[in-house]
């Protein structure tokens, strides 16, 4: 088989930013998706169109998948013969939870079939471009043997051998982006409730969701489980979510956000942690 060739089987808005990036770099690249005619525009730029699954499967040693979720792997994998997937790495850049992405492993490892998991950190049109990481998991071995085809994609922060670690990373990011950005939008409803504009407002907003020096402070402190007040004490933080909440609620603003932040910081306090930092909420967080 032609080294620089691969198999896309997905074609959402990653897939179709994949599957541009290999026929940028000149593979031949063959293409599978649940409807059709989403692959054609690549077809009309020189991919090649499997008219089946187990076509699409058989092209190529590498196939990646970028699918909603594993629910819709195993809907497009079990439509080919077992067979099909003996020999091959799958690159599977779908995103769910570590443990279905180690059960899908298993599951592709009883046919024969290598799962690399990977948890893409850029959008679409991050795809190809200087910069973009996708976390991996799974063999190193399966990695080197197929790294410059993945290398087209994204950069690759391999994890580990574990095929659920890429997923975690993947899921823990997620954690902090979707609260984080919510954050900001909720912000911004509050500033435009006061008359300033989303571009008056960004420079500051900038400066704040600029986290770094809070987390390299506070790591090596919870890495060591010193969660001490003396800079920061949780009580302190229950008055202060107290004024943002009011002015949340004076300015007309849903204030459910910072209601849920006050009530985590509060059960903190509740359980001792008041003079503790607000670090110590991970032994209240965690059940
Ligand atoms: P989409 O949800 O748009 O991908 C949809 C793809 O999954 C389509 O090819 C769709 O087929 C297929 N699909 C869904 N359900 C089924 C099913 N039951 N049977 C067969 N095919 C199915 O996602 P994206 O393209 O945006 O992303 C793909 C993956 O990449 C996701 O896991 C996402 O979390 C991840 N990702 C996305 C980013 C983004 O910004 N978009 C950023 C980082 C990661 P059809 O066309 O027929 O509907």
């Amino acid at each position: 088989m032609n080294t620089k060739s691969v198999t896309v089987i997905g074609l959402g808005p990653m897939g179709q930013a994949m599957a541009d990036a290999y026929l940028d770099s000149g593979y031949e690249v063959t293409v599978w998706n649940r409807t059709a005619g989403r692959a054609d525009r690549l077809v009309a730029r020189g991919a090649r169109r499997a008219r089946t699954v187990e076509a699409a499967l058989t092209a190529n040693d590498l196939v990646v998948l970028s699918l909603t979720d594993y629910d819709a792997v195993y809907a497009i994998l079990e439509q080919a013969p077992s067979a099909a997937l003996a020999g091959r790495t799958v690159a599977n850049l779908t995103s769910d939870t570590p443990e279905k992405a180690r059960q899908a492993a298993a599951w592709l490892a009883e046919r024969g079939a290598v799962q690399i998991t990977g948890g893409v950190q850029v959008p679409p049109p991050g795809i190809g471009k200087p910069g973009a990481t996708t976390y991996y998991s799974g063999p190193e071995s399966a990695i080197e043997a197929h790294r410059s085809a993945l290398e087209v994609l994204t950069d690759i922060d391999h994890l580990g051998e574990d095929p659920g670690l890429a997923a975690l990373f993947y899921q823990i990011g997620m954690d902090m982006f979707w609260t984080g950005i919510l954050s900001y939008v909720h912000a911004q409803a509050v500033a435009e409730a006061n008359g300033i504009s989303a571009e008056r407002f960004l420079p500051n907003a900038v400066k704040t969701m600029d986290f770094r020096y809070f987390l390299e402070f506070y790591a090596p402190r919870i890495a060591a489980g010193n969660h001490e007040g003396d800079v920061d004490r949780l009580a302190m933080g229950v008055a202060s979510m107290e004024h943002v909440l009011h002015t949340v609620e004076a300015s007309g603003v849903d204030g459910s956000l910072p209601a849920a932040v006050l009530d985590v910081f509060r059960r903190g306090v509740a359980a001792g942690h008041g003079q503790d930092s607000l670090t110590s909420l991970i032994e209240v967080l965690r059940r």
